[in-house]
């Protein structure tokens, strides 16, 4: 029986190694395809980041042979998205010939929809072509930003005299899309948006490709393209300013979640019996925190017209009031990082939008309140940080995940 045994052991072992040696071999028959892809990415984006380079630079970067090389930059030449241009300094021989990248390869839109919509065409290489900004008002509705912005992409796109299939997508910030909101939605600067269907609004107006985040999740992108993503790869960024929201970035992603709706922060509740939000629900974070709050707040302490330049110029004054109230909202703004801090334990915290931006006294507030309610004693130090970026920076991050989502479909 045990000479049975340690036959049939070895049968078995012997149809598993088989097993793994084809697995091995249909990997091994993929790989070339694979590398191929890999240093044709590599190529393309040493020649992104360092043009001007010759063939030979180039091949030093990227650790391959010249002939390697030069295969993979013919078919590049040939599709036109690395250009020959000039000659450099010759160390000896023959002068060589200069790769560039090419920046009219293609080009994307970048759109943020605000009180005032902004929009950027920008090339290949990033660099804004155009920048203007739109006299949308709150009080337009999904249907007629949609209109606006269409017209405007394409009054742009004639008077660069571009081809529409050199445009290969536009990238929208809106204030929100397909939420849960009751009446009370009235009330608030997001009113329409909460039913649209806003890839196929903006769609029906555009004939590129149209891809849609929220500001909170567009802003945290900007971040970690041109602010605090320099320095952490993951943090949590809190957005407020006309509302709260956020955005869960790790390791230089946003995290979509399973239904793409991760990081809605506004709508947590911090009081079951607090003041009606436009969700339903009562006591929702956003309630305490935003734009809309503040001026809230400060309307019932004052009374009569307030609105954001009043805001404004009451801090600029030191009106006792007005700094009162915007501790007040920094202090709830506060509540809110704990939690997040504690729930996600992210290497860092940034908090952006309008308000951070305006008024440190906001932050400041915040940020001592977010100490008192940080659980654990090592998350106590979490860097809670400010970021700089404005809406330039936005349109401009729409921009690119629609360039960068192109590239990566190319190579
Ligand atoms: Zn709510």
């Amino acid at each position: 029986m045990r000479v049975l045994d340690i036959f049939h052991n070895l049968i078995i072992n012997l149809i598993i190694y088989r097993k793994k040696l084809t697995k091995g071999m249909k990997v091994m028959k993929g790989h070339p395809e694979t590398i191929r892809k890999i240093n044709r990415r590599n190529i393309v984006e040493m020649v992104r980041q360092y043009a001007p380079l010759s063939r030979t630079d180039l091949a030093r970067r990227v650790g391959l042979s010249l002939p390697s090389v030069s295969r993979i930059i013919d078919d590049l030449i040939a599709e036109r998205i690395i250009l020959e241009t000039g000659k450099g300094r010759s160390s000896g021989g023959r002068k060589p010939t200069l790769l560039e990248f090419n920046p009219r390869y293609c080009f994307a839109f970048g759109v943020d929809v605000a009180r005032e919509t902004t929009l950027v065409l920008t090339d290949f290489s990033g660099t804004i072509v155009e920048h203007v900004t739109l006299p949308t008002s709150a009080a337009y509705g999904p249907q007629q930003v949609a209109e606006v912005v269409g017209r405007q992409i394409e009054r742009i796109r004639e008077k660069h005299d571009l081809p529409p299939e050199r445009i290969v997508g536009v990238g929208i910030a809106t204030p929100g899309f397909l939420f849960k909101a009751t009446q009370a939605i009235e009330d608030s600067p997001f009113m329409g948006w909460e039913k649209s269907d806003v890839v196929n609004l903006f769609s029906s107006f555009l004939p590129y490709p149209v891809s849609i985040d929220n500001i909170a999740r567009a802003s945290a992108i900007a971040e970690v393209l041109y602010g605090w993503g320099r320095e952490f790869g993951s943090f949590f960024y809190f957005y407020t300013d006309w509302g709260t929201g956020g955005g869960v970035v790790y390791r230089r992603r946003i995290v979509r979640g399973a239904h793409r709706a991760c990081g809605e922060v506004g709508h947590i509740t911090i009081d079951p019996q607090g003041i009606l939000c436009y969700c339903g629900n009562r006591g929702c974070l956003e309630q305490y925190t935003s734009t809309v709050a503040i001026l809230r707040m400060l309307r019932k302490k004052r009374g009569g017209e307030v609105n954001f330049d009043i805001l404004l110029n009451g801090y600029a004054q030191r009106d006792e009031v007005t700094i009162a109230v915007l501790k007040q909202a920094g202090f709830f703004l506060g509540k809110g990082v704990a939690n997040v801090i504690n729930l996600l334990n992210p290497p860092a915290v940034v908090i952006g939008g309008e308000l951070g931006r305006c008024f440190p006294e906001y932050v400041e507030e915040a940020m001592t309140s977010a100490r008192e309610n940080i659980f654990s004693l090592v998350a106590q130090d979490t860097p809670i940080v400010v970021s700089s970026l404005g809406k330039k920076e936005v349109v401009l991050a729409m921009a690119q995940s629609v360039l960068d989502h192109h590239l990566e479909k190319l190579i």
